[in-house]
């Protein structure tokens, strides 16, 4: 049975309204438009070191999420003022000696961690930042999958890594993108084993910053690209060792006129 209760046509008189409970503010959980690995690949290792190390000696302190930005203080020789934004890790400050000259310090990258693990500890893969290449010390098949996954990463990375053509007040803006375009690739790098298909996939990645580097309009004045070719380089040597067959991979480069001739110590092993 359906009972409808009209109130519309009640009279109240001398009606005092019964004090309504204060409304507690819904707890507010931003989520940040970065993620752990976002930070790593953007920032300088001893940074991050120092951050790792503020963060798991519990140095932020009365971490806030306002519902515009995060807010926390933390304790370095002093304790530090400092708010970090949901969209970018390197939006925000603290009032450290760094941090009001305009530079991106420790204390907002511990609260940037802060804002994502949210005092829970780091796994070691978190902690560990991987943005110089190193041999992986694998020797042997990669499957079909494992290299399309890797190309695609590769793929995403060079995006990261495009012509200058803007004023130069986006300039530091524009060699973080490039140096975080080199700090994926060199992640990507390292995780491959060594074998042919994988010297392929590293030579036609350096041959693309190559021409990137002398007629794509990549501006490289920090030597940023070229640092990381030549640590490729190095890295395929080491393939070379580990696996002689990865060798037939370096005739490919023969008769090519690289920007600064970084193919020559591969060329040696022909
Ligand atoms: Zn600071």
């Amino acid at each position: 049975m359906l009972i409808i209760i009209v109130y519309g046509t009640t009279k109240y008189y001398n009606f005092v309204p019964a004090p309504q409970p204060v409304r507690r503010r819904k707890p507010l959980t931003m989520i940040p438009q970065y993620d752990l690995e976002k930070i790593k690949y953007g920032i300088d290792r001893g940074t991050w070191e120092k951050a790792v190390d503020l963060y798991e000696s519990g140095k932020v302190k009365n971490f806030r999420d306002t519902g515009f930005t995060f807010t926390a203080d933390v304790q370095g020789t002093h304790f530090y003022k400092v708010i970090v934004s949901p969209k970018s890790y390197s939006d925000g400050n603290c009032t450290c000696y760094l941090g009001e000259n305009g530079t991106l310090c420790k204390h907002m990258i511990v609260a940037a961690i802060y804002a994502l693990k949210k005092g829970k500890p780091l796994t070691d893969e978190e902690r560990t930042q991987h943005n110089e290449i190193k041999f992986s010390s694998k020797i042997g098949n990669i499957t079909q999958d494992q290299l399309n996954l890797s190309k695609a990463e590769i793929f995403g990375a060079m995006r990261y890594i495009k012509a200058y053509s803007g004023p130069s007040r986006i300039w530091f803006a524009y060699q973080d993108s490039l140096t975080e375009g080199c700090n994926r690739l060199a992640s990507i790098f390292s995780s491959l084993p060594a074998n042919r298909p994988t010297a392929n996939l590293i030579i036609k990645t350096i041959l693309r910053l190559d021409r990137k580097l002398t007629t794509g309009g990549v501006d490289d004045s920090d030597g940023t690209v070229g640092g990381l070719i030549e640590e490729a380089v190095g890295l395929l040597i080491e393939y070379a060792k580990a696996d002689h067959e990865c060798v037939k991979e370096f005739e490919s480069l023969k008769g090519k006129e690289t920007c600064f001739g970084w193919e020559e110590p591969l060329l040696k092993f022909l």
